[in-house]
């Protein structure tokens, strides 16, 4: 018998034959005469019992059949029960990790960013309506200025949205007539500030008619060559905008998420579980929110699912992911709730002292297993979050049965993470990153005084300590991370190399890789610690350790 992939020699002579057979049948034929079952299901792998709470590097997946390109794997994934992202990666919700920027691009790469709350329920929402803002198909609700807006005033405005193509109206609202359009260049060297837009603004309009559809707008702004196409009624008034900006968004960004119905970005944001945070939550339902993540160390609490229960009847059609968890006893709570997603993990971070201190957590590996395939059960999809420190925990975190994986660390180095880089005293470039739980990040809150790195000010929500407490228990560390760039090069290696691992493990798609981890047909195997110590570089002098070019 000669296999089609393979060597022959070692098959069993009752098996030779002339004939050349496929890697199905082959292995099927085979499969009578030996069991085919190198290593273990995933089951057995995290039976507590035999090889107690494990985590990432204690395990690897064994490699199963190549019969596909890395790039037709496909990487969409639920991130709620209702909304389905391109790529399974998502951003933590803290302060030197997400803010509008990280969101934004987050989004664009097929992932989903969550904006913290450790800043005023304003500063939040302004973050929030920045994201749901930054591509559309039409503007609905575009910065409209009056005639009698000054240069000094549209500077400003260009300052504080970070776009610079306003239309000018009669009245300076939406639905009034439109007038011209300013521009960066209409400003640019214009040095009397005091002078009225009606000065520098271009009255020489391209318009299109109201009822256009998008791709003949777009053909219309292709053609005009201008930068903005205001969209008016029969009348003249200005009823929407069209941007080019956006189109080139759309040509570069192919994976971005969206809901289907809408053309703007999707975003969440963390809210706490306290009275106020019913109000916060308002401001970001207002901003257009369209995820909302309970954000507590130890999700299993009566505020929590008080707080499940009042978002769903209060705002049906916002998906409300709960936790954290670890054990399926706390699961079952907030599913029993109504979660719409499910938040895994307790003391993996990476600047996290909470197993330390509260002795209470669990390891990550376990976690994401025995909370997942419980909430499988009932449909609710699941974040493996923190503990991520390379693309391999990412697979291992997908297999173990998550839908999508957070990380904070990871991020915290990019330039679209706030703050600015240093120089460290090692002459390293770096970015700070600190845990919710550090004693810096809680007196921020506290104080009010805003968070060290964000732009964003005033205290936010506690996620580490209740109000009435006197003394502040850490249960995160302050510190730095190393410059990686910038994400719109590190998330498309990260999925790369995801594609790459699942292709080594013969599976086409993370749904694939899920159904086939449950059924038992990909394997695992333990690593000791000199197998970790052997998969990992050793023996070497000296070496430069590029991870993509
Ligand atoms: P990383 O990706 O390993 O850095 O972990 C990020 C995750 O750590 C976050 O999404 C939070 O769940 C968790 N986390 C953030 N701050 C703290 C803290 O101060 N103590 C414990 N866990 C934290």
């Amino acid at each position: 018998m000669v296999l089609a992939n393979g060597d022959a020699s070692s098959a069993p002579a009752s098996m030779l034959s002339k004939e050349t057979l496929d890697y199905k049948t082959a292995l099927q034929v085979f499969e009578k005469e030996y069991p085919l079952r190198d290593g273990i299901d995933v089951k057995t792998l995290l039976d507590s019992a035999n090889n107690g709470g494990l985590t990432y590097n204690d395990f690897l997946i064994l490699p199963g059949y190549i019969g596909f390109p890395a790039s037709a794997v496909a990487l969409d994934t639920p991130v709620t029960k209702r909304i389905t992202l391109k790529t399974p990666l998502v951003s933590s919700p803290m302060d030197t990790v997400t803010e509008e920027n990280m969101a934004i691009h987050m989004a664009l790469l097929g992932g989903l960013g969550v904006i913290h709350h450790n800043c005023s329920p304003d500063a939040q929402a302004e973050m929030v309506r920045k994201v749901k803002r930054y591509e559309n198909g039409f503007i609905s609700d575009p910065v409209v200025l009056s005639p009698k807006t000054t240069v000094a005033e549209v500077k400003q405005l260009k300052e504080r949205w970070g776009f610079g193509g306003f239309p000018v109206t009669e009245n300076g609202t939406l639905r009034s007539k439109l007038v011209g359009m300013v521009t960066n260049r209409d400003i640019q060297f214009h040095n009397n500030l005091d002078d009225p837009v009606t000065v520098v603004m271009s009255t020489n309009l391209v318009t299109a008619p109201a009822g256009t559809t998008l791709s003949e707008a777009n053909t219309v702004l292709r053609e005009s060559k201008k930068g903005k196409l205001p969209i008016v009624d029969e009348q003249g008034n200005l009823v929407s905008l069209l941007s080019r900006s956006d189109l080139t968004k759309n040509l570069h960004f192919p994976l971005a998420s969206k809901l289907p119905h809408s053309k703007q970005l999707l975003c969440a944001a963390a809210i706490g579980t306290r009275e106020e945070d019913k109000a916060r939550l308002a401001k970001l339902v207002d901003a257009g929110l369209d995820v909302a993540i309970l954000d507590s160390s130890q999700g299993n609490s009566i505020f929590q699912i008080e707080m499940i229960k009042y978002i769903k009847k209060t705002y049906p059609d916002l998906d409300v992911i709960g936790g954290n968890v670890v054990t399926q006893e706390q699961a079952a709570a907030l599913i029993a709730a109504g979660v719409d997603g499910l938040r895994i993990g307790m003391g993996s971070g990476s600047a996290c002292i909470t197993q330390e201190v509260m002795a209470v957590g669990r390891p990550q590996a376990a976690s994401v297993h025995y909370v997942s395939s419980f909430a499988a059960r009932f449909g609710v999809p699941c974040i493996a979050d923190g503990g991520i420190q390379n693309v391999g925990h990412i697979v291992k975190g997908l297999a173990l049965g998550a839908s999508t994986v957070m990380m904070g660390g990871l991020l915290a180095g990019t330039t679209e993470s706030p703050g600015e880089y240093f120089v460290s005293s090692e002459g390293k470039l770096v970015k700070a990153y600190r845990g919710m739980g550090s004693i810096d990040a809680m007196e921020d809150k506290k104080a009010g005084a805003g968070a060290a790195n964000s732009k964003a000010s005033n205290a936010g929500t506690a996620r580490y300590f209740s109000e009435g407490d006197r003394l502040l228990v850490a249960q995160g560390v302050s510190g730095s991370v190393l410059d990686r760039g910038s994400i719109t090069k590190f998330v498309p290696y990260l999925l790369a190399g995801l594609q790459h691992s699942l292709q080594d493990i013969g599976e086409k798609s993370l749904s694939e890789l899920r159904e086939n981890v449950r059924n038992g047909k990909v394997r695992f195997e333990l690593r000791t610690v000199s197998a970790q110590a052997e998969g990992n570089v050793h023996g070497l002098h000296s070496f430069d350790k590029k991870l993509y070019s």
